[in-house]
């Protein structure tokens, strides 16, 4: 029996006969040839069993060079695509080696490889030697990005990055004032993170709350595993945990994989992990290119790297003998996958630990409920320099003028600038503002497919849809009521960065969002110009408060930090309360005095007044009494599913007809919608949400009712998207 899984999004099992010559290779795992018709296309072996079918069994072509994939991970795969609705092929993706743009070549010996993806080659880096023989204020300018970059990039990236040429790069390479060489590949995703390797250290003394914890990982690592959380405020010494945890199960022989919610935002982790633990680190994410991505797994797979450090995909990581997981900023949404197959890196990672004995650490200073609910608990009551979380000061904008920076907050902005200092203020939403609003009849601009309010961009001056990207100049008069007066409403990240150059121009501006952040190493050269020395805000969306450790910070900021509320959904309180206790984790490390300033238009809302007094426990515990009380996860467990089509009433008749199956196959689940939402990108969407207390009560018979269905909503363009433990609802 094998599964064959190519380019073409094929999702099948077939059987093939196993010529004598290959049955040794052709174990479960195995990556091999099969013949389709003329093609040969790339499968994996998900079992040897007697075929299925009668007749003669086309033989496989060949196996694939290298190690098949073990077992564990064939596993696991299977699960998530049993417990997600998913097709496997699009789980045993994520297990398989990185394969993108590599194909299957038969080598002149009659094996088969598939060829290194594209870019495995040499490229040209750019290292700085001497800047100041770079000759005119231009070449200076390509120097200073190098130098803002750590001192090397590849030269392709830089030459984007500066806007400059090649040929300007070989010039100043003669002049000495950088280095251009071939470098392979290889090495390149953890330089391009990390930058040359950093010089080793050793561990500080553990105090006694962090060598409880450590203990309680070992104590638990031997005792076959499971799960628990390390509850910590933001200083109190996590990491140190961690990598002591880490240090244990090398001492077992065992792996470790350590997840970050963005890696980009963790140099200094990074940075700590191959301090103390040397050689042996691999990194994982999706911003890898595919030869480095490929080339970071077979360190793994090959044993080279026994530790892992990478983003939601990184729960996948071959790590031979997985001793420990730890999950870090275990709040953090970006764990759980936006796009089938919709897993969620937290449960995966307790999955698979079940199945090799290993710990999950799940880490944070504000956990999610059903973490503080359902796991045994660590706790790093205090900072561990000793310092005090800053007292955090709410500010109430009704009380406020217009535009988005209050007067406490400028008055803190001018004195840390004074004193040259930095800050980091937190604007939830990007763009210029909120929206385009008429002052004369109340019409908002909103986009005609999506139904959204369009977000106002300047620079250049538009209204988008984000959404669809759909961009709309920004009208003169009112189309309701010809009115001029076109009015700018509400807070965008680019709105507050004009009001601060107004207001606090002493201050350099470094605007951290979804459009600045974009492209590689992108976040590594803001956070680079934020810690230049002098006065600086880094200011952007929910990102700025996920940085780990940014220096001199002495005003950290929200400036409307209830906008989580404005969502309707069981998890916008704790994202509002997390957000405000993150946030004000970020300021006063190492002693400096600190000031946190919270902007809100709801004041008085739970989240706000206990995130502002770092109320946790309360918080938690209350959160969890709400879940209880309305039957909400952990206490039950919910699947959404999302019919869109373009044809609206197809949409709608397909959505009415699901939701009577489900009334019918699954009796003891709540079955609730179909509800209405916005349209997107033109299509028409209903959603349903189950309910029931364990979710295969609700996914055994919608896998039933949906592929009862398949053929005929394929016919009306009708698609049913399903989200198993959907983050929001
Ligand atoms: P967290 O991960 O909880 O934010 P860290 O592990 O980064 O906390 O610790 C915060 C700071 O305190 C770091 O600079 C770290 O080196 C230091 N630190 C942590 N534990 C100790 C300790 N036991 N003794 C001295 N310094 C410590
Ligand atoms: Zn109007
Ligand atoms: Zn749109």
């Amino acid at each position: 029996m094998l599964l064959l899984v190519d380019a073409r999004g094929l999702d099948r099992i077939l059987d093939y006969a196993v010529p004598d010559g290959l049955s040794e290779e052709a174990v479960p795992g195995a990556l091999v040839v099969c013949p389709l018709g003329p093609r040969r296309v790339l499968g994996v072996v998900v079992g040897r069993e007697p075929p299925t079918h009668e007749g003669r069994l086309a033989p496989l072509a060949g196996v694939v060079e290298g190690r098949p994939v073990p077992e564990e991970l064939l596993e696991l795969a299977g699960w998530m695509a049993r417990y997600h609705l998913a097709p496997v092929a699009a789980c045993l993706r994520l297990v398989l080696p990185p394969g993108d743009g590599g194909r299957l070549r038969r080598r002149d010996d009659g094996t088969w490889e598939v060829t290194a993806p594209p870019g495995t080659r040499e490229r040209l880096v750019a290292r700085l030697a001497d800047p100041a023989r770079a000759g005119t204020a231009r070449r200076r300018a390509v120097a200073d990005t190098l130098a803002a970059a750590g001192g090397a990039l590849p030269a392709a990236d830089l030459c984007r990055d500066a806007g400059t040429t090649m040929a300007t790069l070989r010039a100043m390479a003669g002049e000495g004032a950088l280095v251009l060489a071939g470098e392979r590949q290889a090495s390149d995703a953890l330089t391009a993170a990390g930058g040359p390797a950093p010089a080793p250290n050793s561990a500080p003394p553990l105090n006694d709350e962090q060598t409880a914890a450590a203990g309680a990982i070992t104590e638990a690592m031997d005792a076959g595993g499971g799960n628990l959380l390390l509850h910590g405020v933001t200083g109190s010494g996590k990491t140190e945990v961690y990598l002591e945890a880490i240090r244990q199960a090398r001492l077992r022989g065992r792996g470790s994989i350590v997840l970050v919610p963005e890696i980009a935002l963790t140099p200094q982790l990074l940075s700590r992990l191959r301090a103390r633990l040397g050689p042996g680190i691999a990194i994982w994410h999706s911003a890898l290119s595919p030869a480095e991505r490929a080339h970071e797994h077979r360190r793994v797979r090959d044993g080279e790297a026994d530790v892992v450090l990478g983003a939601r995909s990184a729960v996948f990581a071959p790590v031979a003998d997985l001793g420990l997981v730890v999950v870090d900023e275990e709040h953090d949404p970006s764990y759980k996958q936006d796009g089938a197959p919709r897993y969620d890196a937290r449960q995966v990672a307790a999955r698979r630990a079940r199945a090799t004995g290993a710990v999950v650490v799940h880490g944070s200073a504000t956990p999610r409920p059903e973490t503080w609910h359902a796991l045994p608990r660590q706790t790093l009551s205090r900072r561990a320099d000793g310092s005090a979380l800053p007292r955090v000061e709410v500010v109430d904008m009704r009380m406020q003028g217009a535009g988005p920076v209050s007067r406490p907050l400028a008055r803190a902005l001018h004195a840390a600038a004074g004193r040259g200092e930095k800050a980091i203020v937190l604007a939830s939403r990007r763009g210029f503002s909120l929206m385009a609003l008429c002052r004369g009849c109340g019409w908002i601009a909103r986009c005609p497919d999506c139904d959204v309010a369009l977000v106002q961009h300047e620079r250049p001056r538009r209204l988008a849809c984000h959404h669809c990207g759909l961009e709309r100049p920004v009208p003169g008069v009112c189309p309701e009521c010809h009115g001029a007066e076109i009015a700018r409403q509400g807070t965008g990240s680019q709105g507050v960065e004009a009001a601060l150059r107004r207001l606090v121009p002493g201050m350099r501006v470094v605007r951290m969002d979804g459009s600045s952040a974009r492209g590689r190493g992108a976040v590594a050269r803001l956070l680079a110009e934020f810690a230049r020395p002098g006065p600086a805000v880094l200011l952007g969306t929910q990102m700025v408060a996920k940085g780990h450790d940014l220096p001199d910070v002495t005003v950290a900021a929200a400036v409307d930090a209830d906008a989580p509320l404005q969502h309707a959904g069981f998890r916008s309180e704790e994202r509002a309360f997390s957000l405000i206790v993150q946030l004000a984790g970020r300021a006063g490390r190492r002693g400096e005095p600190a000031h946190v300033i919270v902007q809100a238009y709801e004041p008085a809302a739970r989240a706000v007044t206990l995130g502002s007094r770092h109320a946790v426990a309360e918080f938690l515990d209350g959160e969890v009494a709400r879940r209880r009380a309305h039957d909400l996860p952990p206490f039950s467990r919910l699947v959404r599913v999302v019919v869109e089509g373009d044809d609206g009433p197809a949409v709608l008749a397909a959505a009415d007809d699901l939701a009577g199956a489900m009334r019918l196959a699954a009796p003891r689940a709540g079955v609730l919608g179909p509800a209405p939402l916005h349209r997107l990108r033109g299509r028409t969407r209903r959603a349903l949400l189950l309910r029931a207390g364990v979710s295969s009560e609700i996914t055994a018979p919608l896998r039933a009712v949906l592929d009862d269905r398949a053929a005929g909503l394929r016919r009306a363009g009708v698609r049913a998207v399903v989200d198993v433990d959907p983050q929001e609802a």
